[in-house]
């Protein structure tokens, strides 16, 4: 573990075996005058908490002397173990509503969000023999995250006070309708969750829960948090970084270069997204992995980045689409 600035430390949270591609989830833990808050959980399983418990050990900290849990957003990696310390640590726990209105229907009740999620993948154009596998790739993990509602519901612009900190609540929608950020101006530090990552970027996906243009939104939320004086950034992968202008404008031209290869697949014809997908270059943890050689929950995030890449195409007038016997097909304009 590592302090990274006097004050605030750097946790690093093991992910279960089936979704290492990141390696590990970083969490923060800030020092308050009358107890730590601690900024995104990892997920619950007991390697994590085992984890948790050994590093705060390490300082001499305890679950319960957690005060306040802020998670960035919804996803599992982040949100997973909240519940849990929240109930042995009495700790209030802060989440943006748009996230927390995804709870039940992710992690609870998932039989509506299945039907949605068949539909649309169906509509898109992927065939009735990858359907199931892709529809229920995600089912595994809602047994990682253990639900609790927040105590304290976010809009953004909130300020959160700590000890000698002070953070604003930044709401970055895009990799998640309700992510945050958190920004302490006085040490100019950002807690970026999953907004900005020190060499890879987040998945933005266009699907039944997301916003109309998760994209957009994505590259609304960069610009936003582009101008702001900030020295250090501690991401919620990998490992902190400077430089936040020059990281945000390789984000910008990576997705750029995203929509070119995109348009490049649309040259001989209209296609459905399926179809797109299958012509562009995935990378995995083993590098170039090609389409076929992705585990299922990477191809249905694939297919959904690709969406929120031609949705966001279409409301710049590059793409329209069409519909035949109920399955989207687009072209380029
Ligand atoms: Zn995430
Ligand atoms: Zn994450």
């Amino acid at each position: 573990m590592a302090e990274v600035i006097p004050g605030i430390y750097q946790l690093k949270l093991p992910l279960p075996v089936p979704h290492t591609s990141l390696g590990y989830v970083n969490t923060y833990l800030v020092r308050g005058d009358d107890g730590y808050l601690l900024v995104d959980t990892g997920w619950n399983t007991g390697e994590a908490f085992t984890s948790l418990q050994k590093q705060l050990a390490e300082i001499d900290v305890d679950i319960k002397d957690i005060t306040q849990i802020v998670v960035t957003h919804i996803h599992p990696d982040h949100y997973g173990l909240s519940g849990r310390l929240k109930q042995m640590s009495r700790a209030k726990l802060l989440l943006h509503r748009l996230d927390k209105n995804l709870i039940k229907s992710r992690y609870v009740n998932m039989d509506k969000l299945l039907r949605q999620t068949n539909q649309w993948l169906q509509s898109n154009g992927v065939p009735p023999d990858e359907l199931s596998e892709l529809r229920t790739a995600s089912v595994g993990m809602a047994k990682y995250v253990a639900t609790e509602s927040p105590d304290i519901t976010l809009s953004g612009g909130e300020t959160i006070t700590t000890g000698v900190f002070s953070f604003q609540v930044l709401w970055t929608p895009g990799h998640s309708p309700g992510h945050i950020c958190l920004y302490e101006p006085d040490r100019k530090i950002l807690i970026s969750g999953d907004h900005v990552l020190t060499t890879i970027t987040p998945n933005v996906g266009l699907h039944p829960q997301s916003s109309e243009n998760p994209l957009g939104d994505y590259v609304n939320s960069l610009n936003k948090i582009s101008q702001l004086d900030v020295d250090l950034i501690l991401p919620g992968h990998e490992t902190p970084f400077t430089g936040l202008q020059a990281r945000i404008e390789q984000t910008l031209q990576h997705h750029e270069l995203r929509n070119k290869e995109i348009l490049a697949t649309l040259a001989a014809g209209p296609k459905t997204a399926y179809q797109i997908v299958k012509d562009m270059s995935w990378q995995s943890d083993t590098g170039n992995a090609g389409w076929q050689n992705l585990p299922p929950v990477h191809k249905r995030l694939a297919i959904l980045e690709i969406l929120s890449h031609l949705k966001a195409m279409i409301i710049d007038g590059r793409v329209d689409k069409s519909f035949r016997d109920g399955v989207i097909f687009y072209r380029q304009t």
